[in-house]
């Protein structure tokens, strides 16, 4: 049987399946214990604070063995406030007074505790609420004895099949073990999709129920390049398939040993540069001439660690990002963009709950209101840049008033390191990401504030059609041709070129052969991807001069009045086709 789903990143893989099921909240009982247990409850409240208490020294001891340094200074302050009078006695009255049992007295304990902390002015103590949420959560496992960790059972190669996967999710999945993902849920913009990229891992999303239809350990294709999966395939499909791995496999391979990666036939030169989220290695960047990072997804230093990474992680971080970048070209930089922290990316402990995350306080506005997190970033970046060249980018901007506060507090942070000797590259570029319509409708505002934009087509596709981006039911309005996000992309590109900035587009369509050279021909000069996807780009490229860009630019204009997103692309598809026939029966176009 085949199912059709998204092609959601490119690739195949052949083997067992294994699903998972997420880790959720832990479930826990609220009751009222019966007159005469309340001392029973207050010692099982006892033990689980016992308990928790060993966990952290023993975590504290492996991590100072590990790293060598006492950087554990974290873990301390929650075995401080573990240990904290009030919390336990406020926990006490709760169940000494109400009569609850422990698990419920924990959590109103904490809910009380965080509300307090997050009425106050000091940024130190409003982050402190993840400290909160950390505890609270060992307590409760301690006392419920939950301890699931789906990803722990994954222990051989197997295609991961789910509902949906969160950025958390993915990147604890142990990679070695991964040969690509299946899902019920989620787009080609979704997180899980950028991840699969960019370990070369194909991935299928979309398919509407597949976590029932298979079970563990069943073998099935996975057709990331066409969007299928075949459980239990017959001999023949099987053959088919094996086909179709080969071919893709001939033309990476010779993709990758052409000219450098987004030369043109007469010689132009389009800038390409990976995309690269930190913990999770990057596949092909060096091999295929990625000659830059032009999106560094930093919020992965968050997601991938169990709490916040310090000052100096950080700029190690950013260090190894900028001697990476040199590494895959002399002089290039690292585009470093600010904590993207919201909407899907979720960090347990940091991101409060909003009834509406996607439009709630994310991004430089989250950044902006825990002025300490943004300060300690900046601080790491501007440290990197002594050693290396390096660039920062503000995610999600939406009016002037970010842009020239963000400013101030850069400047403020400037300052500091300055008065303290610290050196810094005076210099470093600053640019915006354009990924929210009003971001685009600005741009001429922008163009004055910052040096350089790159626009986030992921996102301005989905605010800009009001179609979440992570969501298979409306996957079909994910339009990068639709003429509303196109008439925003040609804006953001005239307020460029009216001040002389650079403007690159970093979001997945520029991987697609069709509508990332139709961005180049509207005069973007510079593509950000995943890196797997520069050779099938590079390729296109390498067959056009300038003449044919400007002639590609004015397809879609050409459409009859009424003609759809899906004709633009058809269009454009069709031209390209005509054009570099000796690529159109191929996977490439
Ligand atoms: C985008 O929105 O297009 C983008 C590049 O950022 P992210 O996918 O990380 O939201
Ligand atoms: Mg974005």
């Amino acid at each position: 049987m085949t199912i059709a789903g998204l092609p959601t990143a490119r690739g195949f893989a052949v083997g067992p399946v294994f699903v998972y099921r997420g880790d959720g909240e832990i479930p826990i009982p609220e009751y009222v214990v019966e007159p005469g247990r309340e001392q029973e409850e207050m010692q099982r409240f006892r033990r689980a604070v016992a308990a928790t208490q060993r966990d952290l020294e023993g975590l504290i001891s492996v991590l100072k063995e590990r790293t060598g340094r006492a950087d554990v200074r974290v873990f301390e302050c929650h075995l401080m406030i573990l240990e904290d009078d009030v919390l336990q006695s406020e926990v006490a009255r709760y169940i000494k007074e109400d009569r609850l049992n422990a698990e419920a007295a924990v959590r109103k304990t904490a809910n009380g505790a965080r509300a307090q902390f997050e009425r106050m002015n000091d940024p130190y103590f409003r982050e402190r609420v993840r400290d909160l949420d950390d505890i609270e959560r060992r307590l409760l496992k301690a006392l419920t004895g939950y301890n699931h960790n789906p990803h722990l059972e994954l222990k051989k190669p197997s295609i991961v099949v789910a509902d949906d996967l969160t950025p958390t999710e993915t990147v604890q999945l142990p990679r070695e073990y991964v040969l690509g993902f299946a899902m019920n849920g989620g787009s080609t913009t979704s997180h899980v999709a950028l991840l699969a990229r960019a370990l070369a891992l194909p991935a299928v999303c979309g398919l509407g129920d597949i976590t029932s239809r298979v079970t563990a350990g069943q073998t099935i294709l996975l057709d990331g390049t066409n969007g299928a999966v075949t459980i239990n395939p017959d001999a023949e499909t099987a053959a088919q398939f094996e086909t179709l791995v080969r071919r893709q496999r001939e033309l990476t391979a010779a993709a990758a040993g052409g000219a450098p990666a987004g030369t043109m036939k007469d010689g132009g030169e389009i800038l390409i540069c990976a995309n690269v989220h930190p913990g999770v290695p990057v596949a092909g960047a060096k091999e295929y001439g990625a000659r830059g990072i032009g999106l560094y997804r930093s919020e992965y230093l968050w997601l991938n660690a169990e709490r916040e990474p310090s000052e100096d992680e950080q700029c190690e971080a950013y260090r190894n990002a900028a001697r990476f970048a040199e590494k895959l070209s002399p002089g290039s930089v690292a585009t470093i963009r600010l904590l993207d922290i919201g909407g899907d990316k979720l960090v347990r402990g940091i991101s409060a709950k909003e009834s509406n995350p996607f439009l709630g306080n994310r991004s430089i506005r989250y950044l902006l209101s825990h002025r300490q997190v943004m300060r300690t970033q900046l601080r790491a970046i501007l440290r990197a840049s002594a050693y290396g060249k390096v660039r920062i980018m503000y995610p999600m901007v939406s009016c002037v008033e970010e842009l020239q506060e963000s400013a101030r507090v850069l400047e403020d942070v400037k300052m500091e390191l300055s008065a303290a000797g610290v050196p810094f590259d005076r210099d470093l570029p600053v640019g915006a990401m354009i990924e929210v319509p009003s971001a685009a409708l600005n741009a001429a505002e922008f163009a004055r504030l910052v040096g350089f934009f790159s626009i986030g087509t992921n996102d301005l596709v989905q605010y800009t059609m009001a179609a979440d981006r992570g969501n298979e039911a409306v996957a079909g309005l994910y339009q990068p041709l639709n003429p509303a996000v196109v008439k925003l992309v040609k804006m953001t590109i005239a307020a460029a070129n009216e001040r002389g900035i650079p403007v690159s587009v970093c979001g997945e369509s520029a991987a697609d052969p069709v509508v990332g050279v139709y961005w180049v021909a509207l005069g973007v000069g510079e593509l950000s991807m995943s890196a797997t996807y520069i050779p099938v780009i590079s390729k296109v490229l390498a067959g056009l001069t300038k003449e044919d860009l400007a002639e590609y630019a004015k397809v879609p204009d050409s459409l009859p009045p009424g003609s759809t997103a899906h004709d633009a692309f058809a269009a454009c598809q069709a031209w390209l086709s005509a054009k570099l026939p000796e690529l159109r029966d191929s996977l490439i176009i």
